[in-house]
């Protein structure tokens, strides 16, 4: 049995978190720690899991993620704060720690942030200009198909709509197709409300 099974039998999630200060309700449900959790979205007991962010895992993966640490830190602070006495220096958790520590993630440079801001906006505009050309087809069909047959005849509402928005949406799709990257960007933060 390596330290990180040792341990899952030893302490549960539920009570490694409750040690760190979080507040647990008796079914077991609480306030996820790992984003901006106003209802009980996670589940905790021998292992967490939170329905609304997808963060899960079991007691060192908590105190891991918790403050910062790797798993086999986690482990050593869960053995030392619970005195668990579980002997951590021998050769096989050392293979352990080299095969389950991630490397820390690297911080991204100004420029890959940028890129992925760009590959973002950039499937955002793919997507909804997509819509929008479903959106004016089916405009340019209304047109047609709901054509009044005289000028005295009532107007149906898909033909007005069509009107209205046809030139509008064009212009959208132009702009989202054609424009500068900061038209494309002031437009996806407005969402579109003008
Ligand atoms: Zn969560």
């Amino acid at each position: 049995m390596n330290i990180f099974q040792e341990m899952k039998e030893r302490v549960t999630a539920r009570q490694v978190a409750e040690r760190y200060g979080l507040k647990v309700s008796r079914n077991g449900m609480t306030r996820c720690p790992f984003h901006n959790d106003k209802h009980p979205s996670m589940k905790i007991d021998q292992n967490y899991y939170c329905f609304a962010c997808g963060a899960k895992g079991d007691a060192v993966n908590y105190v891991a993620v918790l403050f910062g640490l790797s798993q086999f830190e986690a482990a050593k602070k869960i053995n030392d704060d619970f005195s668990l006495g579980i002997s951590i220096e021998n050769t096989g958790i050392r293979r352990k720690q080299n095969s389950g520590v991630r490397e820390k993630e690297k911080i991204p440079t100004k420029e890959e942030r940028i890129q992925f801001v760009q590959k973002k906006i950039g499937g955002w505009v793919k997507d909804a200009v997509n819509v929008l050309l479903r959106y004016l087809r089916w405009m340019e069909f209304w047109k047609e198909f709901y054509k009044p047959e005289s000028m005295e005849a009532e107007w149906n509402p898909l033909f007005v709509e069509a009107l209205q928005n046809e030139s509008k949406i064009s212009y959208l799709v132009d702009m989202m197709m054609f424009g500068t990257d900061e038209e494309v960007l002031d437009f996806s933060r407005t969402d579109g409300r003008r």
